[in-house]
């Protein structure tokens, strides 16, 4: 499409206002429209924080010469021409504002070659008008240098941060479009430094790596297969989602390391972030941020983009829709990044009474002792775990457990704690905590910022099964406590949830706290019943393989990796 000049009405509809904030929002609008030229290379340089310079080349489409000066005029875009265009956006520019605007604050040279042409033409701009015009060699794309931004604007040169921190910022965005466009060789070059570099193979995992380092890319696992079944122009299935996810073992504590594209537009929206830590829930431990890249693929019709004048807010038609189908790929991605083995055996020894745990696994492995042993009545078979033969206690703190594939090490505290979680969590739903009365009522004494939250959260707390009531100042008697608790450190336990309690979900901190302080501690030696009755237990919980604050419950180690390890074939 050629440029030309939006209709006054288009531009009294688009959402138009700053787009240059800072250095690397002159980098978002410029690689913006490298990728909107269909380039396949695109080279950023920077210097002085993106103040002195920045510079831009593609290998894209490039301008013809004719249309080069429309294009650094106010609303004047080759990507859409009416207003029904502005309802189905797929570039990623569509405003015609960037050119110009940068151009109002800062020096501008472009050289530019249109595929046809022989020569490339060089255009030169101060204050916002041409001051140069000529002809370059050129292979075809484009070369926009921008020198002394914000030079003539004072008041915006002040707000700026360091170099180091503007640097940062443009290091972000540049990744950002990388892990969008993994067909796309990226360079950043800041200071004369390359900083960033990625291969362009196409595939997410190549500009992983090159972004968040081999360790983090080694812990990734793609997210998405199907979705996206269209019905004429409506959608009908879920939006597609597509992209990689990290395990919990490389979570972070910021949320920087989440990326969200829509039809690999960067976007920020704290409904798909929150859909994404929705998926992770239980997973991670408090204050832990998932490191994820998504993209949700969706009609163009169900999505605006034109709400936000950087273009990264946007707006969707189906809010509902596009929130559950991003937690629901998230979960499966994660799901199957902890496989869990399947049982082979028929699995009727689910659900049977305590005790009998040793002979159920004899059933499993030797028929001969069957017809001796009393069946109890099938259940819904679970099978996150297979059923595990306990060998022995490590260090009074790991059982040792043997399974259908291999050695299964289990953390003793964090496996009890899970299932306590999950024992909690279950008997809270149907209002069936069991409380113990205590003989005596107990005193507690808080201090003034627990007094606050003890304050608003008796019903909180009186749902798992404390009775407290207040008694004078900063005091309190407590007359009953969860029956789980009874003979364990339940003032050591209120103090916590009080301490740690900020907003947030008080019940599961309640639930997580509980379980923790009353689950077996690492050091206490365990009898093999007691080994076997917490395996049992285990067994039968919804998410095994981590303690309720994210952490693993046990390490398994395959047949295949034990011959690898013994140097057999
Ligand atoms: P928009 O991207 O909203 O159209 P811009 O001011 O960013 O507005 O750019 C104006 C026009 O200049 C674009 O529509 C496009 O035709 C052209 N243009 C800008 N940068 C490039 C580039 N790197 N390669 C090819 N064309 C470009
Ligand atoms: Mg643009």
């Amino acid at each position: 499409m050629t440029i030309r000049v939006l209709d006054p009405e288009v531009v009294s509809r688009i959402a138009a206002g700053e787009v240059v904030e800072r250095p690397a929002s002159v980098v978002k609008e410029l690689v913006e429209n490298s990728l909107d030229a269909s380039s396949s290379q695109i080279s950023i340089e920077v210097r002085g924080g993106g103040v002195s310079l920045i510079r831009v080349i593609d290998n894209g489409l490039g301008i013809p010469s004719a249309e080069v000066e429309l294009a650094f005029d106010r609303y004047t875009t080759s990507k859409i021409g009416n207003l029904e265009d502005l309802e189905s956006i797929t570039s990623l520019g569509f405003r015609g504002e960037a050119l110009p605007s940068i151009c109002a604050v800062a020096q501008v040279d472009i050289v530019t070659c249109a595929s046809g042409e022989s020569v490339g033409t060089y255009l030169s701009l101060k204050d916002g008008m041409v001051a140069n015009r000529g002809s370059q060699g050129r292979s075809q794309g484009t070369t926009i240098t921008v020198r002394n931004l914000f030079r003539k604007v004072p008041a915006r040169l002040k707000f700026l941060k360091s170099p180091a921190t503007e640097n940062s910022h443009i290091a972000n965005v540049v990744s950002q479009y990388a892990l969008a466009f993994p067909e796309v060789k990226f360079t950043l070059l800041i200071d004369g430094r390359v900083t960033l570099r990625t291969p362009g193979s196409g595939r997410l995992i190549d500009s992983v790596t090159e972004i968040y380092g081999l360790e983090v890319a080694r812990n990734m696992v793609e997210i998405g297969h199907g979705g996206g079944e269209w019905e004429g122009r409506a959608m009908v299935s879920p939006p597609k989602v597509t992209g990689m996810v990290g395990s919990p073992a490389v979570s972070r504590s910021s949320r920087g390391y989440l990326s969200l594209f829509i039809s690999r537009r960067w976007v920020s929206s704290r409904l798909l972030a929150w859909a994404v830590e929705e998926a992770y829930h239980g997973l991670l431990p408090q204050g832990k941020h998932p490191v994820a890249i998504i993209n949700i693929s969706l009609p163009p019709e169900q999505v605006d983009v034109n709400i936000h004048p950087a273009k990264s807010e946007v707006k969707f038609q189906n809010e509902r829709l596009v929130f559950n189908a991003v937690q629901k790929a998230v979960r499966q991605a994660l799901i199957e990044l902890m496989p869990v083995p399947k049982i082979e055996a028929p699995i009727t020894a689910y659900g049977t009474p305590s005790g009998q745990r040793e002979s159920l696994w004899a059933l499993a492995g030797s028929s001969d002792r069957l017809t001796t042993l009393p069946l109890a009545p099938p259940q819904t078979p679970k099978v996150s775990l297979p059923m595990l033969r306990v060998l022995g206690q490590l260090l009074s703190s790991y059982i040792i457990t043997e399974g259908p594939d291999g050695l299964y090490l289990i953390d003793q505290h964090a496996a009890h704690e899970r299932v306590l979680f999950e024992r909690i969590e279950h008997q809270r739903a149907r209002q069936k905590i069991e409380v113990q009365g205590l003989l005596e009522p107990v005193t507690l004494e808080v201090n003034p910022k627990q007094d606050e939250v003890l304050k608003s959260h008796y019903d909180s707390l009186a749902e798992f099964g404390f009775s407290i009531e207040p008694f004078g100042d900063k005091t309190y008697l407590v007359r009953a406590v969860p029956a789980l608790l009874y003979k364990k450190d339940w003032v050591g336990m209120v103090r916590e949830v009080l301490d740690s309690l900020s907003g947030g979900d008080w019940a599961e901190s309640i639930a997580i706290s509980m379980a923790c302080h009353s689950a077996v501690r690492a050091g206490q030696a365990l009898t093999d019943d007691e080994m076997r009755e917490l395996i049992r237990q285990l067994e039968q919980v919804a998410l095994p393989h981590t303690c309720p604050h994210g952490r693993p419950t046990m390490i398994r180690l395959s047949s295949g990796q034990l011959k690898r390890e013994f140097g057999r074939s």
